[in-house]
């Protein structure tokens, strides 16, 4: 047995349980004066690095089991990226879709009314996640200054840059996961460069893994949101979906009403578009052992996961039976959370760095989590398994620490 003091320990029944649950009530008042009632979670799941770091959700489909495995997979992504975080996920059900601001704002009031207490900068530090961008982490931090009288700017990252955020913060998930990719490649004396490649969702991360992957060279062809799809063979047009996601909020569907050769499939399935390099940048459990088998059969050799467990377990066998490069979430999408520790350096010195620097830090970090799960892979006979590289490369840096500080 190679590490036998983790069993002494009972590290895995350790691990496996959440340090904390937080679940409660938020109340709210819509646009009309009706009454709602949400309910939100915290999973406060492992310290031992660092204090508790993740993401809240907000969308119908929350609820304590989907906050507690994202959670888990946080504490391995976390200790992946080398840097002193812990992990921790939390969300709502919330629906913001077609709310107006004010309502938006209300709930995020409410819900931090309740999470500040638990939250600090040396204890819980959350960020955003789906349905949750700079707009939501603006009413939330400014009702935690409210209730503490604190400029804490270090307690919430995804900040605005004129208020204690980090350049290149919104645009690291999606980079740091293109980052992953061309070192997958680059291990296979291969390169981005010029090839065909489709990304789901239209969201933060897909928007940012697109413009790094053009910025590399890739034509990307495809993209989602969870009402349909759009194939654009010319190249998708990066300013257009910006535009009609990131400023006007609108549906994916709006994009073939502006570009006449390209088009919308209400319901398409993405992964029957032939590609290259797929990137699943949208939600969990979007790519099933069919999708997979259909990216092979049409020719992809690479697939990294900007989003969190977007590939099934049968996906995954089907990529590995496969042979071609796959990189899971939890090591793939580590920039956006890496550079999320990045801006809560910058807060504790308060200071704040370029694109270029924080840019480059990113990519850094991204070499090293990609040579790390290649190397661990390799000691452990699994050569070319990201898999088997980045699981046990996370496990072993978690469990070492709580072996270190005893029984707690
Ligand atoms: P956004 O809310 O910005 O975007 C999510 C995108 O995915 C939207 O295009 C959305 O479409 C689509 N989507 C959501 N649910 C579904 C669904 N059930 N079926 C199909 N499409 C869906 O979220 P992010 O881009 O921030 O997050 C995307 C993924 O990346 C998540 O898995 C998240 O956990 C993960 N992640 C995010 C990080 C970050 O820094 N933001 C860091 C690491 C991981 P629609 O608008 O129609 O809902």
């Amino acid at each position: 047995m190679k590490y036998p003091e983790f069993a002494e320990h009972k590290i895995i029944q350790r691990i496996c349980e959440p340090e904390r649950q937080i679940i409660f009530r938020v109340p709210w008042q819509d646009d009309s004066g009706e009454t709602h009632i949400n309910r939100a979670f915290r999973v406060e799941f492992n310290s031992a690095l660092g204090p508790y770091k993740g993401g809240m959700r907000f969308h119908p489909s929350v609820y304590l089991g989907i906050i507690k495995f994202l959670g888990f997979e946080q504490v391995f992504k976390n200790a992946l990226t080398g840097l002193p975080i812990g992990g921790g996920k939390g969300g709502s059900d919330f629906d913001p879709k077609g709310r107006s601001d004010a309502e938006v704002m209300r709930f995020c009031q409410s819900l931090m009314t309740e999470l500040y207490r638990h939250l600090g900068e040396y204890t819980d530090v959350p960020a955003g996640d789906i349905g949750v961008g700079q707009r939501e982490i603006g009413y939330l931090f400014g009702q935690y200054k409210r209730v503490t009288n604190r400029y804490e700017s270090g307690v919430l990252t995804g900040k605005g840059l004129n208020w204690g955020g980090s350049r290149a913060r919104r645009e690291a998930t999606g980079y740091g996961t293109v980052f992953f990719v061309q070192e997958m490649l680059k291990a296979r004396s291969d390169s981005l460069d010029g090839k065909t490649c489709i990304v789901s969702g239209s969201g933060n991360v897909a928007i940012y893994a697109m413009e790094k992957a053009m910025q590399l060279g890739a034509k990307v062809v495809a993209c989602s949101d969870s009402g349909g799809i759009v194939v654009d063979k010319q190249g998708i047009d990066l300013d257009l979906i910006k535009q009609i996601k990131e400023v006007e909020r609108r549906r994916i569907s709006a994009y073939s009403e502006e570009k006449k050769d390209a088009r919308y499939i209400e319901d398409g399935n993405i992964w029957h578009v032939p590609c290259e390099v797929a990137l699943p940048c949208a939600t969990e459990n979007e790519l099933t052992g069919n999708d997979a088998k259909k990216l092979v059969d049409q020719g992809c050799m690479a697939v990294a996961e900007g989003a969190n467990m977007p590939t099934t377990p049968e996906g995954i066998r089907v990529f590995q039976d496969a042979g071609i490069a796959y990189g899971p979430g939890k090591a793939a999408n580590a920039g956006g959370v890496a550079t999320s520790a990045l801006e809560m350096q910058q807060n504790a010195s308060r200071d704040s760095w370029t694109f270029e620097y924080t840019e480059a830090r990113l990519e850094e970090i991204m070499a090293n989590i990609h040579l790390n799960c290649y190397e661990t892979a390799r000691e452990f006979g699994a050569s070319g398994n990201y898999v088997v590289g980045a699981n046990i490369t996370g496990f072993l840096k978690v469990s070492k620490a709580m072996v270190a500080m005893g029984l707690i």
